[in-house]
């Protein structure tokens, strides 16, 4: 076995990794970056498929937030491009949703019923400003104050749309953190050469800091020593190779973690808590059309069965399609758990779906492909409102991603890459000591 050494390895090159990675290599520490696929990202990454840069994940970063501040922090350019105002389209009505009022303008086109949308937004006030109980579902909060089917579908587009969760999944507590946290940063982009960018931007910032990235070169074990993690093991070109690492930041999810480590080293309390993290699962459906499907490049949908946003990212970026193709990203949210049975059937009722919303589509749509993320790699390992610390009990052992937020109402991308700054925070601590 071939024998190496660095200041810190990270497992996984998903936007958290990448970002610890890059704040640590830009911090004067040397990084390497080992990736079991052939290709760098994660669920913020991209697929050439018939000349169209296919979205594998992230379809539109956050512009102004935090992560594009980290970005700036580390010198790595953050190319996303402004996106429209988003519309929505309720009850077949189209609108251009305001700068101020946007769930009272939701909910008026929703219903005719006064009464609840005035309970329902009197409530949406006290809810934003003092916390409700995280033991009560966002759904189970609303049915306290209306019954109306309509105004639930508006939430659930809001929660799905946004946050990769539906109502009676996500707490009322995580709901409002969300909505306080993201409200400063609501505006989105796309990125023009897909979203595979941010993490290669990153890269770089690892490559030209004495740093490497490693792909096809799965992580197979976490060495620990006296409760302490000493180094890792790869498979790299099919020989093994040990790397010792003064810190090591996982960021290839709770269940490979634990793998990585073997159960046997973790305290009995932290795996109950890793297992009761609450999976986000999604569909994305993929199309390309000669003529646009859309008249804007981004609608929300509420009250269909399962599509929540149609984004025609073309029309932002054309150069992800060759000229004259424009390029479509359907977001759905399933109903439930997926297993491959249900898979297969909340495509179907999402095509359904489509046929409804988009008429041109049935006559010039092409499906690319279509995605599910569930079980073992679903679209977020933990959903909003739930926070795993990247701090593990593990000495010198982080884990990052979206499993693991550091702050509360935080997260997907934005979440994941704050977590890997905190982990990459304290360990920069720990390595000065
Ligand atoms: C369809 C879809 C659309 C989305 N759209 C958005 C969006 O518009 N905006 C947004 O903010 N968020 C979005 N998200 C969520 C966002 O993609 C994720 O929250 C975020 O990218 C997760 O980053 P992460 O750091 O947790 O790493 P992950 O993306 O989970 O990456 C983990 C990495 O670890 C690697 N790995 C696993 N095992 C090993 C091993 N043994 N050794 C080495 N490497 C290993 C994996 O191959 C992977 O590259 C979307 C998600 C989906 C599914």
């Amino acid at each position: 076995m071939t024998e190496e050494k660095t200041d810190v390895l990270v497992i996984g090159s998903g936007i958290g990794g990448m970002c610890a990675a890059a704040y640590l290599a830009h911090k004067g520490y040397q990084v390497l970056v080992t990736e079991a696929l052939p290709r760098i990202g994660g669920h913020c990454s991209t697929i050439e498929y018939k000349g169209i840069k296919v979205a594998n994940g992230v379809i539109g970063p956050g512009l102004g937030g935090p992560l594009e501040a980290l970005f700036r922090e580390v010198g790595a350019e953050y190319n996303v491009r402004p996106a429209g105002i988003p519309h929505y389209l309720v009850n077949g009505k189209m609108m251009e949703l305001p700068v101020k009022g946007g769930t009272r303008a939701l909910l008026k086109a929703a219903t005719d019923d006064h009464d609840d949308v005035e309970k329902v937004l009197k409530a949406f006030s006290a809810g934003m400003r003092e916390n409700p109980p995280d033991t009560m579902s966002m759904k189970a909060w609303l049915l306290q104050y209306t019954q109306n089917q309509s105004i639930l579908n508006v939430f659930q587009t809001m929660a799905a749309a946004t946050a990769i969760v539906s109502i009676d999944r996500i707490s009322a507590k995580g709901f409002f953190l969300f909505l306080k946290q993201h409200q400063g940063f609501r505006e989105w982009g796309v990125c023009p050469e897909g979203s595979i960018a941010l993490p290669s931007s990153l890269t770089k910032v690892v490559e030209n800091n004495r740093g490497e990235v490693w792909t096809n070169a799965p992580a197979v074990r976490i060495h620990v020593d006296e409760g302490a993690a000493k180094g890792v093991t790869i498979s790299r070109n099919g020989k093994e190779v040990k790397v010792a690492a003064s810190i090591v930041i996982s960021n290839c999810g709770p269940k490979r973690t634990v793998d990585l480590v073997g159960r046997e080293n973790l305290p009995r309390e932290y795996l109950t808590e890793l297992e009761k993290l609450i999976p986000a699962s999604a569909i994305s459906i993929h199309i390309k059309s000669k003529v646009p499907l859309l008249d804007y490049d981004t609608m929300l949908v509420v009250g269909a069965r399962r599509v929540v946003a149609i984004f025609q990212l073309t029309s932002v970026c054309p150069e992800l399609a060759p000229p004259g193709t424009h390029y479509i990203v359907v977001g759905a949210d399933p109903v439930s758990e997926l297993g491959p049975e249900q898979a297969k059937e909340e495509i179907d009722i999402c095509m359904e779906d489509l046929k409804e919303l988009i008429p041109k589509f049935q006559t010039h749509g092409e499906i690319l492909m279509t995605g599910c993320f569930h079980g073992d790699w679903p679209a977020m390992f933990s959903i909003a409102g739930q926070s795993m610390s990247p701090k593990t009990p593990i000495k010198k052992l982080y884990a990052v991603g979206d499993g693991f937020i550091a702050e509360p109402g935080m997260t997907a991308m934005v979440g994941a890459a704050g977590s890997g700054v905190a982990a990459a925070k304290d360990a920069v601590a720990e390595l000065r000591l």
